[in-house]
Order: structure tokens, then C-alpha cells, then sequence
């Protein structure tokens, strides 16, 4: 067993690396999902772009448990209120992505649509 001290020098030896390139590179990605590198003059990519003007994002779960209980429904989808530029982290339904497992997918298909009945309730 490591000791608590040995266990936060490891750890800072582990971030340590993470900090340098962001000095040498400057990607530009968008400010809302993190995931596009197209932005427009608002910073954000065409996808969020879309949302913003809609009101909510459209997404997924990602990892285990990401799809409807009916198979052939396929993936579930949810909305996510935006206000102030910021992608409310519940979906409308209360819905959200918990702990560590998974997150809210970046896979966005463009012609995806809300697929959560409460979402749409509530839209
Ligand atoms: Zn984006
Ligand atoms: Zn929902």
C-alpha cells in the first residue's frame, strides 16, 4: 500500500504533462459541446448554433444504458434547456448522465430528433 503522500505526488506526476501543450498548440474548439472544431464568430459550432436558435440540444447518453427500453426506437433522446449560452446539464424529463459512467454523448446526428416522450411533454 502507498501512503497517502506517495499517492499525491503520483498524482500530480500524472497531471503534470497535461498542462505543457496548451502553450504550444492552440486548438480552437467549441465553447459549448468541446467536441467541434468548426466554429463560427460566436465560438460555437454549427450544431450547437442550431440548438441555441431551438432553445434545446438534442442528445444522448452515452455508454451502457444510453438506449430506449424498446429496441427498435432505438437510441433515446433528450432535450437540454440552454439558457445564457450554458446546456443545462438535466435533460427537460430530470434526466441525467450519472457519476462517472458515461456523460452526455457527442455523437449528434444531424437529423436527430427528440425521442423522449417526457422531454416532449415538456417542450
Ligand atoms: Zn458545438
Ligand atoms: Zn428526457
Amino acid at each position: 500500500m502507498k501512503s497517502f503522500f506517495e499517492k499525491m505526488i503520483d498524482e500530480a506526476a500524472e497531471q503534470e504533462p497535461l498542462k505543457e501543450p496548451a502553450f504550444l498548440v492552440e486548438i480552437i474548439v467549441c465553447d459549448m459541446c468541446h467536441d467541434h472544431e468548426d466554429v463560427n464568430e460566436h465560438g460555437i459550432c454549427d450544431d450547437c448554433q442550431k440548438a441555441v436558435d431551438r432553445g434545446y440540444q438534442i442528445q444522448s447518453l452515452a455508454g451502457r444504458c444510453a438506449n430506449g427500453m424498446e429496441r427498435d426506437r432505438g437510441i433515446l433522446f433528450h432535450a437540454r434547456q440552454i439558457s445564457e449560452g450554458e446546456v443545462s446539464w438535466k435533460a427537460y424529463c430530470g434526466y441525467h448522465p450519472k457519476g462517472r459512467s458515461g456523460g452526455w454523448s457527442s455523437w449528434k446526428p444531424d437529423d436527430r430528433q427528440v425521442t423522449c416522450s417526457r422531454c416532449l411533454k415538456k417542450l
